[in-house]
């Protein structure tokens, strides 16, 4: 619950200096994608993330000398990140950015570092250089060293749900277009059909749209307000799915997070 979210993350670099030295990105390497870069735009773009400036440009190409991304050997037929290979991040840590106030590592698959690799990590993460931020991408934030987890924030991002859109779900759009209180109570039953695990990888979907569509808007009009707005609807899908899979009651869960959901979207209930 504490988590910030990828939004405060945004608010924090952009206005007050506030950046914590370590996230984890839930999610595949290719589903975090377009978050990772929006996050480096936004710290390393003079203009706050223009996305057409050669800053901006370096950092979708992969060229931008304080962006570093780490992947597992490509020797290796494991797939383990080893203890070289995070020893050799470290040492780039030491070293001062090139261009930006501070360097980026991104480390993909981040659950596929072995023990002395996490150890190793750990070291670094325990004595943060105030000019580095990690991000730690992983789809199983569970696999983690607890050790790591504890010393790294979780930015909501979900995209084990990629194929649900062809399993009968509720779409965004189903959500974005409700207007009064009939729509809303067709939404609620369609949600209580739901069994609890459907039940949370259909918010988890609906979620992500969500934040992909707060992105937009923010890219357009880049304001804090928009970013607060965002936040507080990430925040209702968070707690709806951490009482879910504290097996809370899912009428309660569905009642309680469309109530805040529709009232934040401003929808009137009669
Ligand atoms: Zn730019």
């Amino acid at each position: 619950m504490q988590q910030p979210r990828a939004v405060d993350f945004l608010i924090q670099a952009l206005t007050h200096d506030r950046l914590s030295h370590a996230y984890i990105v839930r999610g595949t390497p290719v589903g975090a994608q377009p978050l990772v870069q929006a996050l480096a735009v936004a710290l390393f773009c003079p203009q706050g993330g223009c996305q057409h400036c050669s800053v901006c440009e370096q950092v979708v190409t992969e060229t931008n000398p304080d962006l570093f991304t780490l992947r597992a050997a490509e020797d290796s037929k494991s797939g383990i990140i080893r203890l070289k290979q995070i020893e050799a991040l470290v040492q780039k840590t030491l070293l001062p950015p090139v261009q930006s106030r501070l360097q980026v590592f991104v480390i993909e698959n981040a659950e596929a570092m072995n023990t002395e690799a996490s150890n190793a990590l750990l070291k670094t993460l325990e004595e943060p250089s105030t000019q580095s931020l990690f991000l730690l991408v992983t789809p199983h934030v569970q696999r983690l060293l607890p050790t790591i987890r504890s010393r790294a924030q979780i930015l909501p991002m979900n995209t084990e749900v990629q194929h649900a859109d062809q399993a009968g779900f509720l779409q965004w759009a189903d959500m974005a277009q409700v207007r009064h209180e009939e729509q809303k109570q067709a939404i609620i039953s369609q949600l209580l059909t739901r069994n609890q695990q459907d039940l949370i990888l259909q918010l988890q979907l609906l979620q992500r749209a969500c934040w992909q569509e707060a992105l937009v808007h923010f890219r357009a009009q880049p304001s804090q307000r928009t970013l607060v707005y965002a936040q507080q609807l990430l925040q209702l899908f968070d707690t709806a799915i951490e009482q879910l899979l504290a097996h809370g009651n899912t009428k309660l869960v569905v009642d309680f997070f469309c109530h805040d959901f529709f009232r934040l979207r401003g929808v009137r209930s009669r």
